[in-house]
C-alpha cells in the first residue's frame, strides 16, 4: 500500500495553501482534489476580496494559480474522491472512489462545505447569472439593484443586512411565519428600511432573458390559502445553510450538530494525533477564501511539527 507522509484531501484555498506550505517544508504532500476540483470558488465569477488582486480575479483563475503554486513546490495532485476513512490505527488509511487505499502519517482534511440550494431547475440555469450562495462574494455586483435572499437563520439575516448596504432593496423570503435567527440579527433586519421581510414565502422559480430578472413566489397561509405572484429582482441569494463535507470522518473526529469539525481553539488540531482540519469543513462562521487559506497554512505547519516530533 502506498505510504504518504502528508495527505491533503480537498482542493479549495485551504487544501492548496496547505500543499504550498507542506511542499516547501519537504513533506512531499499528496493532494486529492475531490468532487469539485478547485472548490467553491470555481463556481463564482469575480473574486474581489482576496488580498493581492487589486483588480479582482476570476474564481477559477485564482484556483488555477493556487494549483500551479502548489505544483511548483512538488505537490502530487490527484483526481479522486475520498469515500472511506479508517483512523483506528496509525498510519491512517483513506480509500478513494478509484478503489485505491493509501496510508498516511498526517492528514489535512480540507473538504469544504457545500451551500444548500432549494433544488429548483432555475438555480442551475442562472448559476453565475444572478444566482449566488455568497453575499460577501457577489453582493458588490448588485449595487443599487434589487435582490432577494432566501432563509430565516443568522446567515440569511447577516447576508440581507450586508446586501442592504449595497443594494437599493432586499426582499427576505422566509418560509415560516417567524425568523430563526438570533434576536440581535432579527432586530437588525426588521429595523433596516431597505429590507422587506416576506414571511411564509417560498421561491418557485426564476425568470429573465439574459440573467435573473425576477422570482416566482408563493405565499402560503395554512393548508389552502395560496397566493402566487412575481417579484422583480436582479439577484437571488441562497442562505439556507451549508453542509460541511465531513461525513466519512465522523467516527473519529468531533463535529457539531451540523457536521462542522470541531478543532482545538483556533488551531486546526482535531484531537486525533496527526489529523488536522482546515477551511470551511471546520468553519461555520467566516467561510472566506482568505480564512480558509490561513487555516490551511496552520494545518501544514502543525503537520510538519507532528512529523518532526514523532520522527516520521
Ligand atoms: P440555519 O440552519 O440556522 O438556518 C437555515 C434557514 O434556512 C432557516 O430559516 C430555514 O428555515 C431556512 N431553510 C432551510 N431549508 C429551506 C428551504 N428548502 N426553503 C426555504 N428555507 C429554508 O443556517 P444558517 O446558515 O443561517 O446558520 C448556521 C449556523 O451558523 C447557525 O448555528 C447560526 O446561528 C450560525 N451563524 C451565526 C452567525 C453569527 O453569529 N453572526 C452568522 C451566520 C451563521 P426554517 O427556520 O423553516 O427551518
Amino acid at each position: 500500500m502506498e505510504h504518504i507522509r502528508c495527505l491533503i484531501i480537498g482542493s479549495g484555498p485551504a487544501g492548496y495553501t496547505a500543499a504550498i506550505y507542506a511542499g516547501r517544508a519537504n513533506l512531499n504532500p499528496v493532494l486529492y482534489e475531490g468532487i469539485q476540483p478547485g472548490g467553491q470558488l470555481t463556481t463564482t465569477t469575480e473574486v474581489e476580496n482576496f488580498p493581492g488582486y487589486p483588480e479582482g480575479i476570476a474564481g477559477p483563475d485564482l484556483m488555477e494559480d493556487l494549483r500551479k503554486q502548489a505544483e511548483r513546490f512538488g505537490t502530487d495532485i490527484r483526481n479522486a474522491i475520498a469515500i472511506k476513512a479508517d483512523f483506528d490505527v496509525r498510519p491512517y488509511k483513506i480509500t478513494f472512489d478509484n478503489e485505491t487505499t493509501v496510508e498516511a502519517d498526517t492528514i489535512i482534511i480540507a473538504t469544504g462545505a457545500t451551500a444548500k440550494y432549494l433544488g429548483l431547475e432555475d438555480e442551475k440555469k442562472y448559476a453565475g447569472m444572478g444566482v449566488s450562495a455568497c453575499a460577501t462574494c457577489d453582493g458588490f455586483f448588485y449595487r443599487k439593484k434589487t435582490v432577494a435572499v432566501v432563509g430565516g437563520g443568522d446567515t440569511a439575516c447577516e447576508e440581507a443586512t450586508y446586501l442592504a448596504g449595497l443594494a437599493s432593496k432586499v426582499y427576505l423570503l422566509v418560509r415560516k411565519p417567524f425568523l430563526r435567527a438570533s434576536k440581535i440579527m432579527q432586530e437588525r433586519v426588521m429595523e433596516n428600511p431597505k429590507i422587506e421581510v416576506l414571511f411564509e414565502h417560498n421561491a418557485e422559480g426564476l425568470f429573465g432573458e439574459n440573467g435573473v430578472e425576477g422570482v416566482h413566489v408563493v405565499k402560503r397561509k395554512g393548508e389552502t390559502d395560496e397566493q402566487h405572484y412575481d417579484l422583480a429582482i436582479d439577484g437571488f441569494f441562497l442562505a439556507i445553510g451549508h453542509k460541511p463535507n465531513s461525513d466519512i470522518f465522523k467516527p473519529w473526529v468531533r463535529t457539531d450538530e451540523t457536521g462542522y469539525i470541531i478543532t482545538e481553539g483556533s488551531s486546526p488540531r482535531t484531537g486525533m494525533p496527526g489529523i488536522f482540519a482546515a477551511g470551511d469543513v471546520a468553519d461555520p462562521h467566516y467561510r472566506q477564501a482568505i480564512t480558509a487559506a490561513a487555516s490551511g497554512c496552520k494545518a501544514a505547519i502543525e503537520a510538519e511539527r507532528y512529523l518532526a516530533e514523532n520522527k516520521l
